[in-house]
């Protein structure tokens, strides 16, 4: 089976996943779910698990961990895409803490959940590291903490390091200190996307894949909702599209997320020595307050893996393999890990991208209508491994009417508003990127914050 991407992830499975065969016919299920990522497995799992006699489809256009939760940086990690103040002015400071601790919280369920299921996803919680690599990367580290402090994270949470112990814990370059948060693992995303899949077989779950759903009907007083495709349908009490960066497919939906474009490198193997130099010791994550944003982690087989932002959006939301690919991006992404580690001894190996979903306003979402019998769940912007799996485990507790502490968590429910139609979106969006590249630039030119940031801020709403 030809691999859906060319990440390091795909590459070092330690065997190839099952091949499982398209739908070929008109089925009734009680819950249809469209997309295998993270979102769609875990819903399918938690509905197993809370209903093992429920009838339980997945609908794949591609193979299960073809989409973003096979190819990501492998940071289980307990952030947000939303800043807390935010959710704060919206839903109060109760639902702040309550979506902390959820969050949190995640990183460990995450876990328990897979292994329980026999997953080995290569999970080690070395925690995180924001490197501040000059004044102003510091004095917005030191803001972050504040703002963390007064939407309830403890020393436990979120501490700062001076320079000699961020350098400890990653000894990259102009290191001023850091932000070190406990609540973080570096994973093997592939092995858990493929390892989930498995698992749902296990437990009864059909998944079809080569299998595009064209149209989602919703239900109405008569008939129940349908996943339509070009070879069969499938009838259920409640239709679930957990498509994320490929939402905008849907002729419904067209305007309600953007793929954006995240890549990622990863080196060979690098030597013991490598890591005596720069640490990650306990294969903390890393990254540093720039503001396009970059992240890395160890991986269980000493790569590094090294990812960013910066490609570019395309026109109408496209997605489309070949822009998995960007060579200047690629480029400077290779050059950044040399700026932050000096040489590099060995090759880089893998080059690989892929998109991920945001809402106009940067929240994400899990909405229940069960009148129509529809659900979905998504935007999570860089931030899905831990976020897909809370936003699955309540879409399954909506679907079978169960109450817990996740389904008032301000996700649920939330509808942010549609992105402007094109060309605005298209000249938003790539305005953004540029204004955070010209933003990083400034500020290391001149040391001081650049009003370019301000823009970012804007474009997403806060
Ligand atoms: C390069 C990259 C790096 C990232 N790094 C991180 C990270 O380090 N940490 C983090 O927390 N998050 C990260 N993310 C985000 C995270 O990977 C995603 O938020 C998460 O995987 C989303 O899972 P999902 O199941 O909702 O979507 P996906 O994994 O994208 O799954 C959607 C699935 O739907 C299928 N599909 C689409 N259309 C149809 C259709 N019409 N019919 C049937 N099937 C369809 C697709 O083929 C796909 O398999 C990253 C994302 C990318 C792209």
């Amino acid at each position: 089976m030809a691999a859906p991407h060319a990440s390091v992830w795909w590459a070092t499975l330690e065997q190839p996943p099952s091949p499982r065969a398209p739908l070929n016919a008109d089925l009734d299920v009680d819950v249809a779910i469209v997309g295998a990522g993270f979102t769609g497995l875990w819903t399918a799992l938690f509905l197993a698990r809370h209903d093992p006699s429920l009838r339980v489809a997945v609908l794949e256009a591609s193979v299960a961990g073809a989409g973003a939760s096979g190819r990501n940086g492998g940071w289980a990690s307990a952030l947000y895409p939303v800043s807390f103040s935010r959710i704060e002015a919206s839903h109060g400071r109760d639902a702040v803490l309550r979506l902390r601790a959820a969050l949190q919280d995640g990183v460990t369920e995450l876990d328990e959940v897979a292994r329980s299921e026999g997953i080995d996803f290569d999970y080690e919680r070395g925690g995180s590291v924001a490197l501040a690599r000059s004044e102003v990367q510091a004095a917005r580290l030191h803001a972050e903490l504040d703002d963390q402090r007064a939407h309830g994270a403890s020393d436990d949470d979120l501490v700062w390091l001076d320079e000699s112990a961020a350098r400890a814990r990653c000894a990259a370059s102009d290191v001023r200190g850091a932000l070190f948060t406990p609540h973080c693992a570096a994973v093997h995303p592939a092995k858990l996307v493929t390892g989930l899949a498995d698992a749902v077989v296990r437990r009864g779950v059909s998944i079809y894949e080569h299998t595009s759903v064209t149209v989602i009907e919703p239900g109405d007083g008569w008939r129940r909702p349908r996943a339509v495709t070009e070879r069969g349908s499938l009838r259920a009490e409640v239709v679930v599209r957990a498509t994320e960066g490929y939402t905008p497919a849907f002729p419904d939906a067209k305007r309600s997320v953007v793929p954006l474009y995240s890549l990622v490198v990863a080196t060979e193997p690098l030597p013991s020595s490598f890591f005596d130099r720069v640490g990650l010791a306990h294969r903390e994550t890393f990254s540093d307050a720039r503001h396009l944003i970059i992240y890395g982690q160890r991986t269980a087989d000493d790569r590094l893996v090294f990812g960013g932002r910066g490609a570019p959006y395309h026109f109408g939301s496209r997605v489309d393999p070949a822009f998995d690919t960007e060579p200047d991006v690629f480029s400077k992404l290779e050059a950044t890990l040399v700026e932050l580690f000096g040489e590099i001894p060995a090759d880089i190996a893998f080059r690989w991208g892929g998109p991920l979903g945001a809402t106009r306003d940067f929240s994400p979402y899990v909405r229940l209508d069960r009148a129509r019998g529809l659900a979905v769940a998504g935007g999570y912007v860089g931030d899905g491994v831990v976020l897909s799996h809370v936003a699955g485990r309540t879409l399954a507790d909506l679907i079978v009417g169960a109450t817990s502490e996740r389904t008032s968590l301000p996700f649920v429910g939330n509808a942010p508003r549609d992105w402007e139609p094109e060309p605005l979106r298209w000249l938003g969006i790539n305005a953004g990127l540029l204004a955070a590249d010209l933003a990083d630039r400034r500020e290391a030119a001149t040391g001081r914050p650049s009003g370019f940031a301000r823009v970012l801020d804007r474009l997403h709403g806060d």
